[in-house]
Formats: C-alpha cells, structure tokens, sequence
C-alpha cells in the first residue's frame, strides 16, 4: 500500500458475538474498523473493542462514517430492511455476514449445518463426533464463539457451523464442503414479506457455490428441499437421508437399524442412539453422514452418537416429581418443533404452551395434540388465539403469565406416570429474555416442587 492509497474502511453494524467477532479478525487483517450499534453494546464487547483499539459507537449510527465504508459486515440479528442497511444497498455498497467476512481468511474445511429445526442439536452432534475422533475442529455460527473470532486466533482444520436464513442472506462467494439441510418449514416469515419462497431461498443458499467436490446431506422426505432442488443444477455429490429403506438413500432405518450407505457402509442399532425421538433419528443421520464424509471410522461414529449428552433446552429430561417426568423444550420456538416434541411423547402429556406467536398455525399439532395432550397450559400475554383454537377440544386447560403459575398448573393437571413437556410453539420474547432463561425459569421452579 503506497502512503497515497487510503486503508479500505470496514464497517461492523451490531456488536454483539458476530459483530465483536468481525471486528477483531477485520483489524488483525490491518482494516481500518468502525463498529456501530444502534442499542447499548455489552461491556465485554466494548472492552474487547477498547483493548484492540477499534472504535466503536452505541445507540446511533452516524451516517457519515457508516456510508463511506467500503464494504460493511451485517449482524444477522439486524433485518435489511432498517433505513441504514437500505441507504448502503442504494449506493451500492456491499453488505456481507461474518461468515462471508470470515470465510475469506481460512482455508479449514468448512461443514455448514441450516434448517428451520434440528440446526443446533446436528452441529453439536457433528462437532462431538469430530472431538472423539481428535480432529482439530472449531464450533461456530449461532453457537459459542463467532466464526470469525476463531479464524482470528485459531488454526482449525474444520469448522462445523450452524447457520441461520439470517446468515445465509449475506453470504454470496462462500462455500461449503459440507452442505447440511435438515427441513424447511415456516419460521421468522416476518422476516421474509411474509412470503415463505423469499425464506426457502434463503436456506437453499447453503449449496450455493458447492463444487463436484463437495457434498449435500439433506432429509429426502422434505418436499420443499426436493422441489428446490429440481431448479438447481448442484455439481456436489447427493447425501440424502429418510427413515424408510430406500437403497439410494445414505442412511435410513431398516428393522430397527440405521443404516449408513455411503460413502462407507455400516450399520448400528437404533435403539442405541443417545438422542430420541424421531427428529433427534434424523439429526443423527445427518451427523453421521457428514463424519463418513470426512473419514472418520465408523467405530466412533457409532461410539459418538450412542454418547452424545445432548443440548440444554432441546428436549431436556429435568427430574421426576411424584412420578411426574418434566421436560424442558424451550427451544421448541415454532409450530413444526413442538410437532416433533409431541411426536416423541411415549406417554400422555401435559403441554406448556404460548408466548409471542409468529403467525403460527396450530392445525399442524392439532391431531397429536387430541391424541398425546391430557392438559393444556397457556403460557402468554395474549393466550386468545391458543383458547380459540384448542379450548374446543375438551381438555383440562389453564391460563398462566408465569412460569411459576405454568409449572404449578401442569403438575395439578398431571398424573402419576405422565409426562409436563414445556414446548411452547413461539418465541419467549413477550414474558422472558429468551428462551434460555423461560426454560431456565421452567427448571428452577420444577425444582423447587
Ligand atoms: P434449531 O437450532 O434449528 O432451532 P434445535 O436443535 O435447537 O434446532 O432444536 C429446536 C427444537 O426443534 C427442539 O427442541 C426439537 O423440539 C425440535 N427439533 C430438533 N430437531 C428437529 C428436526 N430434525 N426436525 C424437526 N424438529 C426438530
């Protein structure tokens, strides 16, 4: 760079993990960085700022610093629509995601799990997998530390990343080694005009640039992933994934044992698997495909997915009270996830549900509702839409605002041998912080009973 040329000026909107994260990796590549935010930034973001001397701004953004970068990284957490974000898109300045920013500046191999459901417990799963096997692996995206954070002071040789419609929307020369699409079913539509193509097309960008080298695990029985996938002409090599036996498929579930075709065969007992539940069959599918992708023996992979402790949130026993089992959900934040919730009950529940709905449609629980639910509690500021559609159903029903009325309410209504499921169908947003600390505050008064 001669002493005339002006250092290229990189804007960081959003300082939270994804933020702070770009920030750190853009100045150690010698950017000049500019960190603005539109709320309060957290003070370990802030410090972490300060100590690299980069500079940064809260509760405002300063037009004339943010519009003459020359590329800017978008939180995803922040929609494209804010009036910032559509002044840069006017004057044609790029707007990117971290994991665009960050995959620039790493040559590791790169597994990208998205989905509406199944991303979080499928990454953790690959991850796991990939620890007993003692590869040199990092954990990224919507979980744990920023993919950029660990490019900037990790070496790692892959990287497993779970990866939002919210992420992948700023993504555009990326490319995953590893493509992991579990489903897709209505989810943040709000996000999207409401128009459910515009949030497909967000998901299908996960194969976007996949090469004949790379690869695409996906469930074989989602029709919209199928549908898509007739309208691109994707050169990676097909990994698809269904319960029922199918010889072209790479894993499926034939008298009880999962099977695991390609690229090496092996099989295991079902039965065996640490996850449950059918969703929890299909994220251990798509883990185990993705770890035979990458060599991994077949002993540990069996070994990994039948010790697998699972995640916190995500249909997490809690205790046993008076012979009552208490599970915790939480994360169960749309329609389609409490379906599979319901699905797994082996025993008759008591459901906790309600909070800040998404435009949901309850028809798609409506019949397991009917055939696993012997109580229903409503657990939101605005429980009208959940009285109109299920108080017709005859059930023993109760209206809450806390979670300490929630659990209460469930454990009168339960008996002996059956099951409280917290899975609530909506966002925490109305009641709680978010859906750690609703199911936090589950657990807690669970414990207290
Ligand atoms: P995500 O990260 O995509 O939100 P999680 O792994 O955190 O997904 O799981 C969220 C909830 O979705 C779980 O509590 C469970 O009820 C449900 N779920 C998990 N895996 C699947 C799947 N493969 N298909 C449908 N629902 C699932």
């Amino acid at each position: 760079m001669n002493s005339m040329e002006e250092k290229k000026r990189i804007v960081v909107l959003g300082a939270g993990e994804s933020g702070t994260g770009a920030a750190i990796l853009a100045k150690s590549k010698g950017f000049d960085v500019f960190v603005s935010d539109l709320s309060e930034i957290n003070e370990y973001y802030r410090s972490e700022l300060d100590a690299r001397g980069i500079e940064w701004e809260q509760k405002q953004h300063t037009e004339e610093r943010i519009l003459t970068a020359d590329e800017v990284i978008k939180s995803p957490g922040i929609p494209s629509d804010v009036p910032i974000v559509q002044k840069l898109m006017a004057q044609g300045t790029p707007v990117i995601s971290e994991i665009e920013f960050a995959g620039r500046y790493t040559n590791a191999k790169m597994i990208c799990v998205t989905g509406s459901n199944g991303k979080t417990t499928t990454t953790s799963l690959i991850y796991h997998i990939f620890k007993m096997a003692g590869m040199n692996v990092g954990l990224a995206g919507n979980i744990g530390s920023s993919l950029a954070r660990q490019v900037a002071e990790h070496n790692y040789d892959y990287y497993v990343i779970e990866l939002s419609s919210f992420q992948l929307d700023n993504m555009y020369d990326f490319r995953a080694d590893i493509a992991v699409l579990m489903n897709i079913t209505p989810d943040h539509l709000d996000r999207y005009d409401n128009r459910m193509q515009n949030y497909v097309d967000s998901k299908m960008r996960v194969i976007r640039n996949q090469t004949k080298d790379d690869s695409f695990v996906y469930w074989n029985d989602d029709p919209i992933i199928c549908r898509e996938l007739k309208r691109y002409g994707l050169k990676a090599t097909l990994y698809p994934f269904a319960e029922a036996k199918k010889e072209e498929l790479a894993a499926y579930v034939d008298n009880d044992m999962l099977y695991f075709n390609s690229p090496y065969a092996f099989n295991m007992e079902q039965e065996s698997l640490a996850l449950t539940g059918k969703h929890n069959l299909y994220n251990s599918m798509a883990a185990g495909i993705s770890a035979n992708i990458a060599g991994i023996k077949c002993e540990t992979i069996r070994k990994a997915l039948q010790t697998f402790k699972g995640v916190e949130h995500r249909m997490e026993r809690v205790a046993r009270v008076n012979g009552i089992d208490f599970i915790n959900d939480s994360k169960a934040t749309n329609v389609n996830s409490c379906w599979y919730a319901l699905h797994s009950m082996p025993v008759k529940c008591v459901l906790i549900l309600g909070g800040k709905d998404k435009g949901n449609d309850y028809s798609e629980i409506a019949d397991l509702v009917r055939e696993k639910c012997c109580g229903l509690v409503y657990l939101g500021l605005h429980n009208e839409k959940l009285h109109d559609f299920f108080d017709g159903f005859g059930l023993p029903v109760a209206d809450v605002r806390s979670m300490k009325d929630a659990v209460a309410a469930a454990y009168r209504m339960a008996k002996k041998g059956e099951i409280v499921l917290l899975s609530p169908c909506c966002a925490s947003f109305d009641l709680f912080k978010n859906y750690e600390d609703r199911g936090n505050q589950f657990k807690e008064f669970v414990k207290a009973l």
